[in-house]
C-alpha cells in the first residue's frame, strides 16, 4: 500500500537506499576523527546476498560496509612500505 499523496509532500528528505548509506558509512569508516556516527547510518545492515536469495541483515558492518561474513579477505598491503613490511616478515632482522 502506498501512502497519501499529502503524507509524501511533509518529507524533507527522501528515504536513501542501502547503497547510499553504504557509501556514506564507508567515508565515514575510512577517515580518521570524522566525527560522530552518521545519523542516517543508524540501521545499515549488510545487505550482501545470501545464500537463501536475502539480503544479510547483520548489523556489526566493517569499514568495507560489509559484515564478517561477507566483506570477503584482505587484498594485503598497499603502500610500498606496507609490501616491503610484509616482504621482510619471516627474516631474521639483523641491527
Ligand atoms: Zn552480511
Amino acid at each position: 500500500m502506498t501512502p497519501p499523496v499529502d503524507c509524501l509532500n511533509n518529507i524533507d528528505e527522501l528515504p536513501i537506499t542501502n547503497d547510499e548509506k553504504r557509501s556514506i558509512y564507508k567515508q565515514w569508516a575510512r577517515s580518521e576523527n570524522s566525527g560522530p556516527y552518521p545519523d542516517e547510518c543508524r540501521d545499515l545492515t549488510c545487505g550482501a546476498k545470501t545464500r537463501a536469495g536475502t539480503p544479510c541483515k547483520q548489523k556489526a558492518i566493517y569499514s568495507n560496509g560489509r559484515c564478517k561474513f561477507h566483506g570477503g579477505l584482505s587484498t594485503g598491503p598497499r603502500t610500498a612500505e606496507g609490501k616491503a613490511k610484509s616482504a621482510a616478515n619471516g627474516f631474521k632482522k639483523i641491527p
